[in-house]
């Protein structure tokens, strides 16, 4: 019978994704059963070589995590998706950018004159940077470059699911998996191209704190106030990305009496989540007894109130939002 051949790759990530793909309980013994692993650095010794050498579109699923943020990434992503019947954008770094896309707020040359200079730990006199190539007396060494911009994986490839999470929940990986092992051994249709393999509900949706209409009129950091463990965070004032984000975690950080960052992403009918967010705080704020939206004092008041507003509201869509970077430098005749 047709066994289902996996790839897993780690781009531009924490490891938290490949950690995810093991940590399916016993399930894990399953998938060694059902499928063979191509490919996956982690865990097991194939080389790109061997990649390079299987016939296009061999592998039937690439799990691909991380965002893309050197040409390595880049390449090991397009020699995938050659050789992937399957690829799917795994955990929200590949979705959205994640974690490592806020470093879109600044660009390459900023971040390794940071890194090699200016912590406490550099000492580098001659500013030694990273080189792409060296010679070295064994023969040429090369690093990947890397990318003045944080990239997500449909950026440079096609990609043809989405699972949101940081990470992806065993839950999720498991229904797909199922999905996917269905399809080769009985034909079984898969999901529609594009499809987010994940919740299509918000996140209070399935939150259980009670939530009152009430209005706020001060943002209060999480420490800096006891919290309710069964009243909505956002009517204690403290921000919470649950309106504009993807249910399906279970509502793991509110257990643990913190608010949401946001990790699942947005879900379909919101286009931009830190934007999402921030109209759905602006509804509670307190407003005038007459008006129905805030003025530009209020706006002002708001907004002075949240001390890192990027980190807040795109803690990890950054790439994949309407801003996508902060432009340090403007090139000469190009428009940006
Ligand atoms: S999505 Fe989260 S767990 Fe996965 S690589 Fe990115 S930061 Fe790590
Ligand atoms: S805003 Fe947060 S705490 Fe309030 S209901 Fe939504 S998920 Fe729950
Ligand atoms: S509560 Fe929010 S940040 Fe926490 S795991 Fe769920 S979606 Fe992610």
């Amino acid at each position: 019978m047709a066994k289902v051949k996996i790839a897993q790759y780690w781009g531009a990530g924490c490891g938290g994704c490949d950690v995810a793909l093991l940590d399916i309980d016993e399930k894990i013994l399953g998938v060694a059963d059902m499928a063979d692993i191509a490919f996956w650095p982690i865990a097991v010794d194939t080389k790109l070589k061997d990649v390079e050498a299987m016939p296009d579109k061999s592998i039937t699923l690439t799990l691909y995590n991380g965002a893309v943020r050197n040409s390595e990434n880049e390449h090991v992503a397009k020699l995938l998706r050659q050789k992937s019947a399957i690829v799917v954008s795994f955990g929200s770094c590949a979705c959205f950018g994640g974690i490592p896309g806020l470093a879109n707020v600044t660009n390459k040359k900023d971040l390794q004159d940071y890194v090699y200079n200016k912590t406490f730990s550099s000492v580098n006199p001659n500013h030694v940077r990273p080189q792409p190539k060296f010679e070295a007396p064994e023969g040429e060494l090369e690093l990947p470059v890397m990318y003045d911009t944080v990239l997500t994986l449909d950026d440079v490839i096609d990609v043809d699911y989405y699972m949101p999470g940081c990470p992806p929940t065993t839950d999720q990986i498991n229904s797909f998996l199922a999905v996917v092992e269905k399809h080769v051994k009985e034909g079984a249709p898969l999901p529609p191209k594009g499809a987010v393999l994940a919740s299509q509900k918000t996140l209070c949706d399935e939150c259980g704190r009670t939530k009152e209409v009430t209005t706020i009129d001060k943002i209060n950091m999480p420490y800096e106030i006891a919290i309710d463990p069964k009243k909505c965070m956002l009517e204690q004032g403290v921000i919470c990305l649950g309106p504009a984000t993807r249910a399906g975690c279970g509502a793991k950080c509110l257990d643990a009496n913190q608010p949401c960052r946001g990790c699942m992403g947005p879900t379909a009918a919101v286009m931009d989540q830190g934007g999402s967010m921030l109209s759905a705080l602006a509804s509670i704020f307190r407003t005038a007894d007459n008006e129905t939206q805030l003025n530009e004092d209020e706006i002002l008041q708001l907004m002075t109130q949240i001390k890192d507003p990027l980190g807040t509201f795109y803690a990890f869509t950054m790439p994949k939002s309407i801003i996508k970077r902060k432009v340090k430098e403007k090139k000469a005749g190009v428009k940006q």
